[in-house]
Protein backbone atom coordinates (compact mmCIF):
# COMPACT_ATOMS: atom_id res chain seq x y z
CA UNK A 1 0.00 0.00 0.00
CA UNK A 2 1.38 3.50 -1.24
CA UNK A 3 0.43 5.65 1.83
CA UNK A 4 1.39 9.20 2.44
CA UNK A 5 2.08 8.79 5.86
CA UNK A 6 2.56 5.84 7.95
CA UNK A 7 0.01 3.24 7.61
CA UNK A 8 -3.04 3.26 9.64
CA UNK A 9 -1.42 6.55 11.12
CA UNK A 10 -3.53 8.64 8.94
CA UNK A 11 -5.56 11.36 10.69
CA UNK A 12 -7.90 11.86 7.74
CA UNK A 13 -7.51 15.97 7.40
CA UNK A 14 -7.26 15.58 4.00
CA UNK A 15 -4.71 18.03 3.60
CA UNK A 16 -3.11 15.90 0.85
CA UNK A 17 -5.93 15.57 -1.28
CA UNK A 18 -6.53 19.54 -1.60
CA UNK A 19 -2.59 19.49 -2.65
CA UNK A 20 -2.29 16.67 -4.96
CA UNK A 21 -1.58 18.36 -8.08
CA UNK A 22 -3.36 15.31 -9.85
CA UNK A 23 -6.27 13.74 -7.35
CA UNK A 24 -3.80 10.96 -7.11
CA UNK A 25 -4.79 10.68 -3.32
CA UNK A 26 -7.98 8.88 -2.29
CA UNK A 27 -8.33 8.41 1.68
CA UNK A 28 -9.63 4.93 2.55
CA UNK A 29 -11.87 4.47 6.19
CA UNK A 30 -11.93 1.00 7.58
CA UNK A 31 -13.61 3.01 10.95
CA UNK A 32 -10.39 1.65 13.03
CA UNK A 33 -7.83 3.78 10.88
CA UNK A 34 -8.01 5.90 7.98
CA UNK A 35 -4.98 5.48 5.56
CA UNK A 36 -4.14 8.15 2.22
CA UNK A 37 -3.72 5.99 -0.58
CA UNK A 38 -1.65 6.91 -3.46
CA UNK A 39 -2.59 5.65 -7.29
CA UNK A 40 0.74 5.43 -8.76
CA UNK A 41 -0.31 5.38 -12.10
CA UNK A 42 -1.60 9.26 -11.77
CA UNK A 43 1.54 10.06 -9.64
CA UNK A 44 4.43 12.29 -10.59
CA UNK A 45 6.40 12.35 -7.47
CA UNK A 46 6.12 15.73 -6.36
CA UNK A 47 6.32 15.04 -3.06
CA UNK A 48 3.88 17.87 -1.94
CA UNK A 49 1.79 15.74 0.00
CA UNK A 50 4.41 13.80 2.22
CA UNK A 51 5.67 17.25 2.89
CA UNK A 52 2.55 18.84 3.62
CA UNK A 53 0.95 15.43 5.83
CA UNK A 54 1.29 16.65 9.61
CA UNK A 55 2.09 13.06 10.45
CA UNK A 56 5.44 13.87 8.30
CA UNK A 57 6.84 16.99 10.21
CA UNK A 58 7.31 17.27 13.59
CA UNK A 59 4.57 19.85 15.66
CA UNK A 60 5.38 23.28 15.94
CA UNK A 61 3.80 23.93 19.16
CA UNK A 62 3.84 26.88 21.97
CA UNK A 63 2.90 27.09 25.54
CA UNK A 64 0.35 29.60 26.65
CA UNK A 65 1.19 32.61 27.71
CA UNK A 66 -2.12 33.11 29.05
CA UNK A 67 -4.85 30.74 31.17
CA UNK A 68 -8.51 32.25 30.36
CA UNK A 69 -12.31 31.09 31.00
CA UNK A 70 -15.48 32.50 30.76
CA UNK A 71 -18.75 32.78 28.99
CA UNK A 72 -20.58 34.80 26.04
CA UNK A 73 -24.30 36.35 26.79
CA UNK A 74 -26.96 34.24 27.83
CA UNK A 75 -28.07 33.86 24.31
CA UNK A 76 -24.52 33.01 23.21
CA UNK A 77 -24.07 30.21 26.20
CA UNK A 78 -27.36 28.78 25.61
CA UNK A 79 -26.51 27.56 22.02
CA UNK A 80 -23.29 26.40 22.26
CA UNK A 81 -21.59 23.18 23.73
CA UNK A 82 -19.66 24.95 26.27
CA UNK A 83 -18.93 28.69 27.41
CA UNK A 84 -19.81 30.01 23.84
CA UNK A 85 -16.36 31.43 22.99
CA UNK A 86 -16.50 29.43 19.57
CA UNK A 87 -19.96 31.60 18.33
CA UNK A 88 -18.42 35.15 19.85
CA UNK A 89 -15.12 34.81 18.01
CA UNK A 90 -16.47 34.06 15.18
CA UNK A 91 -18.80 37.27 15.16
CA UNK A 92 -15.98 39.29 16.30
CA UNK A 93 -13.92 38.11 13.18
CA UNK A 94 -16.64 38.90 11.08
CA UNK A 95 -17.48 42.18 12.40
CA UNK A 96 -14.15 43.18 11.68
CA UNK A 97 -14.23 42.28 8.16
CA UNK A 98 -12.40 39.06 8.19
CA UNK A 99 -13.74 35.45 7.21
CA UNK A 100 -14.24 32.55 9.27
CA UNK A 101 -13.65 29.21 8.16
CA UNK A 102 -15.29 26.26 10.12
CA UNK A 103 -17.02 22.87 10.83
CA UNK A 104 -20.65 22.58 9.46
CA UNK A 105 -23.22 19.31 9.71
CA UNK A 106 -24.91 18.93 6.55
CA UNK A 107 -27.00 16.02 4.74
CA UNK A 108 -25.20 13.43 6.85
CA UNK A 109 -21.71 15.49 6.66
CA UNK A 110 -19.60 17.12 8.81
CA UNK A 111 -17.76 19.46 6.46
CA UNK A 112 -16.46 22.68 6.47
CA UNK A 113 -17.14 26.14 5.05
CA UNK A 114 -15.35 29.71 4.43
CA UNK A 115 -18.03 32.19 5.41
CA UNK A 116 -18.21 36.26 5.84
CA UNK A 117 -21.89 36.68 7.18
CA UNK A 118 -22.68 36.88 10.61
CA UNK A 119 -26.13 35.75 10.11
CA UNK A 120 -24.40 32.17 9.23
CA UNK A 121 -22.59 31.66 12.39
CA UNK A 122 -25.60 29.17 13.80
CA UNK A 123 -25.16 26.48 10.90
CA UNK A 124 -21.44 26.11 12.84
CA UNK A 125 -21.91 26.15 16.01
CA UNK A 126 -21.57 23.00 18.28
CA UNK A 127 -19.14 20.45 18.95
CA UNK A 128 -19.56 17.16 16.49
CA UNK A 129 -17.84 14.74 18.09
CA UNK A 130 -16.93 12.59 15.17
CA UNK A 131 -13.98 12.90 12.47
CA UNK A 132 -15.05 16.44 10.24
CA UNK A 133 -13.83 16.03 6.81
CA UNK A 134 -11.70 19.65 5.67
CA UNK A 135 -11.63 18.47 2.29
CA UNK A 136 -11.89 21.38 -0.18
CA UNK A 137 -11.05 24.09 2.71
CA UNK A 138 -7.49 24.30 2.65
CA UNK A 139 -7.42 25.56 -0.87
CA UNK A 140 -10.59 27.58 -0.51
CA UNK A 141 -8.46 29.58 2.40
CA UNK A 142 -5.85 29.82 0.53
CA UNK A 143 -7.19 31.46 -1.80
CA UNK A 144 -8.96 33.94 0.23
CA UNK A 145 -5.74 34.39 1.73
CA UNK A 146 -4.12 35.80 -1.42
CA UNK A 147 -7.03 38.58 -1.38
CA UNK A 148 -5.02 40.19 1.23
CA UNK A 149 -8.51 39.06 3.98
CA UNK A 150 -7.90 37.63 7.20
CA UNK A 151 -8.95 34.23 7.67
CA UNK A 152 -10.26 32.50 10.81
CA UNK A 153 -10.31 28.55 11.09
CA UNK A 154 -11.22 26.71 14.09
CA UNK A 155 -10.86 23.32 13.98
CA UNK A 156 -9.52 20.18 15.69
CA UNK A 157 -5.53 19.96 16.24
CA UNK A 158 -4.46 18.12 13.21
CA UNK A 159 -6.40 20.31 11.04
CA UNK A 160 -4.94 23.36 12.01
CA UNK A 161 -1.37 21.97 11.95
CA UNK A 162 -1.83 20.92 8.10
CA UNK A 163 -3.46 24.31 7.02
CA UNK A 164 -0.37 26.13 8.84
CA UNK A 165 1.76 23.70 6.31
CA UNK A 166 -0.42 24.21 3.75
CA UNK A 167 -0.63 27.75 3.46
CA UNK A 168 3.07 28.15 4.99
CA UNK A 169 1.99 30.37 8.04
CA UNK A 170 0.38 33.07 5.79
CA UNK A 171 0.42 36.59 8.12
CA UNK A 172 -3.40 36.97 7.68
CA UNK A 173 -4.07 33.27 9.09
CA UNK A 174 -5.86 32.89 12.45
CA UNK A 175 -6.31 29.63 14.01
CA UNK A 176 -7.92 27.73 16.73
CA UNK A 177 -7.81 24.50 17.65
CA UNK A 178 -9.88 22.40 19.68
CA UNK A 179 -8.56 20.51 22.82
CA UNK A 180 -9.48 17.18 21.57
CA UNK A 181 -10.03 13.62 23.18
CA UNK A 182 -9.81 12.04 19.89
CA UNK A 183 -12.30 11.33 17.00
CA UNK A 184 -14.27 8.45 15.56
CA UNK A 185 -15.15 7.60 11.86
CA UNK A 186 -18.16 8.69 10.71
CA UNK A 187 -19.19 5.51 9.49
CA UNK A 188 -19.67 4.47 13.15
CA UNK A 189 -22.27 7.63 13.84
CA UNK A 190 -23.78 6.75 11.13
CA UNK A 191 -24.20 3.14 11.99
CA UNK A 192 -25.05 4.38 15.56
CA UNK A 193 -27.74 6.57 14.76
CA UNK A 194 -29.38 4.19 11.95
CA UNK A 195 -29.72 1.35 14.72
CA UNK A 196 -31.81 3.95 16.83
CA UNK A 197 -34.07 3.95 14.03
CA UNK A 198 -32.42 7.43 12.22
CA UNK A 199 -30.55 7.88 9.09
CA UNK A 200 -27.63 10.63 8.99
CA UNK A 201 -28.59 11.75 5.92
CA UNK A 202 -31.70 12.70 6.38
CA UNK A 203 -30.73 14.53 10.05
CA UNK A 204 -32.08 18.13 9.44
CA UNK A 205 -29.55 19.00 12.79
CA UNK A 206 -27.44 16.68 15.16
CA UNK A 207 -26.40 17.61 18.90
CA UNK A 208 -23.89 15.85 20.55
CA UNK A 209 -24.15 17.55 24.02
CA UNK A 210 -26.20 20.82 25.63
CA UNK A 211 -23.29 22.47 28.44
CA UNK A 212 -22.50 19.20 30.81
CA UNK A 213 -24.98 16.86 29.21
CA UNK A 214 -23.35 14.23 26.82
CA UNK A 215 -26.39 12.46 24.21
CA UNK A 216 -27.02 12.68 20.62
CA UNK A 217 -30.15 14.74 20.30
CA UNK A 218 -31.75 15.79 16.59
CA UNK A 219 -35.19 17.91 16.31
CA UNK A 220 -37.08 18.31 18.13
CA UNK A 221 -35.84 15.18 20.44
CA UNK A 222 -33.18 13.20 21.69
CA UNK A 223 -32.51 9.74 20.34
CA UNK A 224 -32.68 8.42 23.57
CA UNK A 225 -35.25 9.48 26.29
CA UNK A 226 -33.49 12.71 28.04
CA UNK A 227 -31.34 11.36 30.82
CA UNK A 228 -30.25 8.72 28.82
CA UNK A 229 -27.01 8.01 27.78
CA UNK A 230 -27.09 6.69 24.01
CA UNK A 231 -24.38 3.80 22.59
CA UNK A 232 -22.61 6.49 20.61
CA UNK A 233 -22.15 8.98 23.58
CA UNK A 234 -20.99 6.08 25.87
CA UNK A 235 -18.36 4.92 22.98
CA UNK A 236 -17.12 8.03 22.57
CA UNK A 237 -16.71 9.31 26.21
CA UNK A 238 -15.06 5.69 26.70
CA UNK A 239 -12.61 6.40 23.94
CA UNK A 240 -13.49 2.90 22.72
CA UNK A 241 -14.06 4.00 18.89
CA UNK A 242 -11.29 6.85 18.15
CA UNK A 243 -9.02 5.64 14.80
CA UNK A 244 -5.82 4.09 15.67
CA UNK A 245 -3.98 7.70 15.37
CA UNK A 246 -5.65 9.57 17.91
CA UNK A 247 -4.57 7.11 20.64
CA UNK A 248 -0.90 8.39 19.60
CA UNK A 249 -1.82 11.71 19.44
CA UNK A 250 1.20 14.43 19.04
CA UNK A 251 -1.57 17.14 19.96
CA UNK A 252 -2.47 15.76 23.40
CA UNK A 253 -0.28 18.45 25.55
CA UNK A 254 -0.16 21.47 27.03
CA UNK A 255 1.87 23.11 24.63
CA UNK A 256 -0.58 23.78 21.37
CA UNK A 257 -0.57 24.32 17.38
CA UNK A 258 -3.20 27.19 16.94
CA UNK A 259 -3.06 31.08 17.96
CA UNK A 260 -5.77 29.90 20.84
CA UNK A 261 -6.84 27.08 21.74
CA UNK A 262 -10.43 25.78 23.35
CA UNK A 263 -12.25 23.77 25.25
CA UNK A 264 -13.84 23.30 28.75
CA UNK A 265 -12.82 24.71 31.69
CA UNK A 266 -13.61 21.38 33.79
CA UNK A 267 -11.34 22.85 36.79
CA UNK A 268 -13.13 25.89 37.22
CA UNK A 269 -13.81 26.93 40.69
CA UNK A 270 -16.74 28.16 39.37
CA UNK A 271 -18.48 25.12 39.74
CA UNK A 272 -21.94 26.43 40.02
CA UNK A 273 -21.11 27.96 36.87
CA UNK A 274 -20.21 24.59 34.98
CA UNK A 275 -23.76 23.36 33.89
CA UNK A 276 -24.01 26.60 31.72
CA UNK A 277 -20.65 25.79 30.13
CA UNK A 278 -17.60 27.73 31.21
CA UNK A 279 -14.61 27.89 27.89
CA UNK A 280 -11.55 27.04 28.54
CA UNK A 281 -9.16 29.72 26.59
CA UNK A 282 -5.42 29.30 25.96
CA UNK A 283 -3.71 31.68 24.24
CA UNK A 284 -0.14 31.01 22.63
CA UNK A 285 0.70 34.15 20.10
CA UNK A 286 0.15 38.14 19.55
CA UNK A 287 -2.48 36.66 16.66
CA UNK A 288 -4.22 34.90 20.01
CA UNK A 289 -4.20 38.61 21.84
CA UNK A 290 -5.65 40.32 18.77
CA UNK A 291 -8.56 38.03 18.60
CA UNK A 292 -9.03 38.39 22.32
CA UNK A 293 -9.22 42.58 21.97
CA UNK A 294 -11.48 42.08 19.19
CA UNK A 295 -14.00 39.89 21.75
CA UNK A 296 -17.12 40.95 23.70
CA UNK A 297 -16.81 38.36 26.26
CA UNK A 298 -16.93 37.58 30.33
CA UNK A 299 -13.12 36.48 30.67
CA UNK A 300 -11.42 35.56 33.98
CA UNK A 301 -8.52 34.09 35.10
CA UNK A 302 -8.22 30.31 35.86
CA UNK A 303 -5.74 28.19 37.49
CA UNK A 304 -3.29 26.24 34.80
CA UNK A 305 -2.72 23.21 37.52
CA UNK A 306 -5.94 22.26 37.81
CA UNK A 307 -7.22 22.83 34.35
CA UNK A 308 -4.22 20.83 33.39
CA UNK A 309 -5.32 18.19 35.94
CA UNK A 310 -8.85 18.05 35.00
CA UNK A 311 -8.35 18.11 31.48
CA UNK A 312 -6.04 14.50 30.21
CA UNK A 313 -6.07 15.57 26.90
CA UNK A 314 -3.44 18.42 27.60
CA UNK A 315 -1.30 15.78 29.27
CA UNK A 316 -1.53 12.43 27.27
CA UNK A 317 -3.42 11.26 24.71
CA UNK A 318 -6.53 9.17 25.29
CA UNK A 319 -5.64 5.44 26.36
CA UNK A 320 -7.02 2.82 24.27
CA UNK A 321 -9.26 0.92 26.09
CA UNK A 322 -9.11 -3.18 26.17
CA UNK A 323 -12.13 -3.73 25.02
CA UNK A 324 -10.89 -1.60 21.85
CA UNK A 325 -10.06 -5.07 19.80
CA UNK A 326 -13.03 -6.68 20.51
CA UNK A 327 -15.20 -3.98 19.31
CA UNK A 328 -13.10 -3.32 16.09
CA UNK A 329 -13.44 -7.29 15.41
CA UNK A 330 -16.99 -6.98 16.04
CA UNK A 331 -17.63 -4.46 13.75
CA UNK A 332 -15.54 -6.24 11.10
CA UNK A 333 -17.43 -8.96 11.46
CA UNK A 334 -20.82 -6.96 10.47
CA UNK A 335 -22.38 -6.67 14.31
CA UNK A 336 -24.77 -4.17 15.42
CA UNK A 337 -23.16 -0.97 16.92
CA UNK A 338 -24.83 -1.14 20.23
CA UNK A 339 -24.33 -5.16 20.69
CA UNK A 340 -20.46 -4.41 20.54
CA UNK A 341 -20.21 -1.30 23.19
CA UNK A 342 -22.84 -3.75 25.22
CA UNK A 343 -20.23 -6.55 24.98
CA UNK A 344 -17.43 -3.89 26.06
CA UNK A 345 -19.76 -2.54 28.96
CA UNK A 346 -22.31 -4.94 29.87
CA UNK A 347 -23.04 -3.04 33.38
CA UNK A 348 -23.11 0.36 32.04
CA UNK A 349 -25.35 -0.54 29.11
CA UNK A 350 -27.53 -2.22 31.87
CA UNK A 351 -27.76 0.76 33.41
CA UNK A 352 -28.77 2.79 30.69
CA UNK A 353 -31.53 -0.20 29.44
CA UNK A 354 -33.38 -0.06 32.86
CA UNK A 355 -33.07 4.23 33.20
CA UNK A 356 -34.49 4.06 29.53
CA UNK A 357 -37.23 1.80 30.15
CA UNK A 358 -38.34 3.31 33.71
CA UNK A 359 -38.88 6.87 31.27
CA UNK A 360 -40.45 5.71 29.12
CA UNK A 361 -43.16 3.98 31.88
CA UNK A 362 -42.88 7.35 33.78
CA UNK A 363 -41.47 5.85 36.64
CA UNK A 364 -38.17 8.27 36.57
CA UNK A 365 -38.23 11.55 35.75
CA UNK A 366 -35.11 11.69 33.62
CA UNK A 367 -33.08 14.91 33.85
CA UNK A 368 -33.49 18.13 32.16
C1 LIG B 1 -13.90 15.53 18.65
C2 LIG B 1 -13.84 16.56 19.77
C3 LIG B 1 -13.28 16.21 21.00
C4 LIG B 1 -13.21 17.15 22.05
N1 LIG B 1 -12.62 16.80 23.24
C5 LIG B 1 -12.51 17.73 24.23
C6 LIG B 1 -11.86 17.42 25.48
O1 LIG B 1 -11.43 16.29 25.69
N2 LIG B 1 -11.74 18.40 26.41
C7 LIG B 1 -12.22 19.66 26.21
O2 LIG B 1 -12.07 20.52 27.08
N3 LIG B 1 -12.85 19.99 25.04
C8 LIG B 1 -13.00 19.06 24.06
N4 LIG B 1 -13.59 19.39 22.88
C9 LIG B 1 -14.03 20.80 22.68
C10 LIG B 1 -15.41 21.09 23.27
O3 LIG B 1 -16.32 20.04 23.00
C11 LIG B 1 -16.02 22.36 22.65
O4 LIG B 1 -16.11 22.23 21.25
C12 LIG B 1 -15.20 23.57 22.91
O5 LIG B 1 -15.15 23.76 24.29
C13 LIG B 1 -15.79 24.80 22.22
O6 LIG B 1 -17.03 25.07 22.70
P1 LIG B 1 -17.68 26.52 22.49
O7 LIG B 1 -18.92 26.59 23.32
O8 LIG B 1 -16.67 27.56 22.69
O9 LIG B 1 -17.98 26.63 20.97
P2 LIG B 1 -19.04 25.99 20.02
O10 LIG B 1 -20.03 26.95 19.55
O11 LIG B 1 -19.54 24.72 20.56
O12 LIG B 1 -18.10 25.76 18.73
C14 LIG B 1 -17.05 24.99 18.63
C15 LIG B 1 -16.35 25.21 17.30
O13 LIG B 1 -15.71 24.00 17.03
C16 LIG B 1 -16.01 23.55 15.73
N5 LIG B 1 -16.11 22.09 15.73
C17 LIG B 1 -17.00 21.35 16.42
N6 LIG B 1 -16.81 20.04 16.18
C18 LIG B 1 -15.79 19.96 15.29
C19 LIG B 1 -15.14 18.88 14.65
N7 LIG B 1 -15.49 17.62 14.83
N8 LIG B 1 -14.14 19.18 13.80
C20 LIG B 1 -13.75 20.44 13.58
N9 LIG B 1 -14.34 21.51 14.17
C21 LIG B 1 -15.35 21.26 15.02
C22 LIG B 1 -17.35 24.20 15.39
O14 LIG B 1 -17.50 24.35 14.01
C23 LIG B 1 -17.25 25.52 16.10
O15 LIG B 1 -16.59 26.43 15.26
C24 LIG B 1 -13.71 18.47 21.84
C25 LIG B 1 -14.29 18.81 20.61
C26 LIG B 1 -14.36 17.87 19.58
C27 LIG B 1 -15.01 18.27 18.28
S1 LIG C 1 3.61 12.97 -4.80
FE1 LIG C 1 2.49 14.69 -5.78
S2 LIG C 1 1.35 13.77 -7.45
FE2 LIG C 1 2.04 12.09 -6.14
S3 LIG C 1 0.31 11.76 -4.80
FE3 LIG C 1 1.67 13.17 -3.75
S4 LIG C 1 0.94 15.20 -4.29
FE4 LIG C 1 0.00 13.75 -5.71
S1 LIG D 1 -2.27 14.93 5.15
FE1 LIG D 1 -3.93 14.28 6.53
S2 LIG D 1 -5.20 12.94 5.24
FE2 LIG D 1 -3.23 13.12 4.23
S3 LIG D 1 -2.03 11.40 5.02
FE3 LIG D 1 -1.57 13.14 6.30
S4 LIG D 1 -2.99 12.90 8.01
FE4 LIG D 1 -3.77 11.63 6.35
S1 LIG E 1 -6.88 13.14 18.90
FE1 LIG E 1 -5.34 14.19 17.68
S2 LIG E 1 -5.25 13.13 15.74
FE2 LIG E 1 -7.17 12.53 16.75
S3 LIG E 1 -8.70 13.98 15.92
FE3 LIG E 1 -7.89 14.84 17.83
S4 LIG E 1 -6.20 16.18 17.19
FE4 LIG E 1 -6.66 14.84 15.47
Amino acid sequence: MNTVCDVNMCAGCMACVDICPRRAISVVDDMEHMNAIIDLSLCINCNACHKICQNNNPPILKKPKKWLQGWGDEQTRSTSSSGGFGQEVMRAVLRSGGSVAACKFESGEFKFELFDDELRIAEFIGSKYVKSNPVGIYKSIKSRLKTGKKVLFIGLPCQVASLRNYVNDNANLYTIDLICHGSPSVKLLQKAVDEYGYALSKMNAIYFRSSDKFAIETQPLGIVPKGVQDRYTMAFLKGLCYTENCYTCQYAQVARTGDLTIGDSWGTEMTSELPKGVSLVLCQTKKGQELLDLMDFNFFNVQKEESVNQNKQLQHPANAPRERKRFFEDMRKGKKFKSAVMRAYPKDCMKQNIKSALITMNLWGGEK
